[in-house]
């Protein structure tokens, strides 16, 4: 058992058949949702922040949406998609959850939503879209955000790729440079207090001074 297995196995706990269902969906479809040591570490921030009100970019097909509203009554959650496949899927599973009151999901792209619409009261922004669109997901959503709101940005090391010297892909090369640039420009950005964490893969908690 390697570090990673240990921690998952610490952290293992009885599991719910329609979450499973869920998760062998994004394996089987290649959808790809977050990782374990991330749900924890989001799930746990939401707890301790008492969040009620989250906004995410990028639903896919609804896995970190669901175990985010199912973690108390309290807790709503807006999020956008553009992908109609993916949208499909997230509707059926929020439905399989009861979970409609709790979860409303926009159906546009995230850079295309009149983010003033949203108002200006949301307690968390989770961003989990397209990544090299990071930088400016977070400058447009920043302005839904509570002072002391946080904002957690998700894949921050790219299944690893970061760390490679050179990529074959352009695009992926491209992509992971952005990614890079992003994780710079979140850690000299002075409205928000960042710090970067090793878990799944990679994940940084901004703080909206
Ligand atoms: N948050 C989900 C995973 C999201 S995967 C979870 O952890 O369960 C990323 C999703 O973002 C994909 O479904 C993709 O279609 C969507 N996406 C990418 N760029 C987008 C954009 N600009 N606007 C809206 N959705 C976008
Ligand atoms: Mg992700």
């Amino acid at each position: 058992m390697n570090k990673d297995e240990y921690f998952l196995f610490l952290n293992e706990q009885e599991k719910n058949e329609k979450i499973i269902g869920i998760e062998n969906y994004a394996i089987k479809n290649r959808v790809p949702i977050i990782q374990k040591p991330g749900l924890d570490f989001l799930t746990a921030i939401i707890k301790i922040s008492k969040c009620k009100k989250i906004l995410e970019i990028g639903t896919a097909i609804g896995y970190s949406a669901i175990n985010c509203a199912l973690i108390n009554k309290d807790i709503y959650v807006t999020t956008i998609e553009r992908d109609e496949l993916m949208l499909k899927e997230a509707k059926k599973n929020i439905e399989l959850f009861n979970l409609n009151e709790k979860i409303t999901i926009i159906y546009n792209d995230a850079l295309e939503v009149n983010e003033l619409e949203l108002g200006n009261d949301y307690d968390l922004i989770f961003i989990d879209a397209a990544k090299s669109q990071y930088q400016k997901f977070f400058e447009k959503y920043a302005k839904c955000l509570k002072k002391g709101g946080l904002i957690v940005s998700d894949n921050l090391i790219f299944h690893d790729l970061i760390f490679k010297e050179t990529i074959a892909n352009r695009n992926t090369m491209q992509l992971v440079n952005k990614i890079k640039k992003y994780n710079l420009w979140l850690k000299s950005n002075t409205l928000f207090n960042t710090k970067f964490f090793n878990i799944g893969d990679g994940i940084a908690l901004s703080i909206k001074k």
